[in-house]
């Protein structure tokens, strides 16, 4: 029988435990952290934090709009414009 964690409360489909690079827009820039735990569902790609990550995860985007965050490195971002084709 399946632990009820390892089923993803939104659609339903198996969760694994994954490493990521969470990235979002903080205060106009795009802030990207390492390595970051986090729980998948495998269909929807839904992700779930535990509820200490996603508190340290609140702390470094507070501390990046206060500018007191020292990256450990930058990166390019290509940045490109939707065409429609007809
Ligand atoms: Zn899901």
């Amino acid at each position: 029988m399946k632990d009820e964690r390892d089923i993803c409360p939104t659609c339903g489909s198996e969760m694994t435990d994954k490493i990521i690079d969470y990235s979002d827009w903080n205060d106009g820039h795009l802030l990207v952290v390492r390595d970051v735990p986090v729980r998948e569902c495998q269909a929807g790609g839904h992700r779930f934090f535990s509820a200490r990550v996603a508190r340290a995860l609140e702390r470094l985007f507070e501390l990046d709009r206060q500018r007191k965050l020292e990256p450990i490195e930058t990166m390019e971002v290509p940045v490109v414009k939707l065409e429609l084709v007809a």
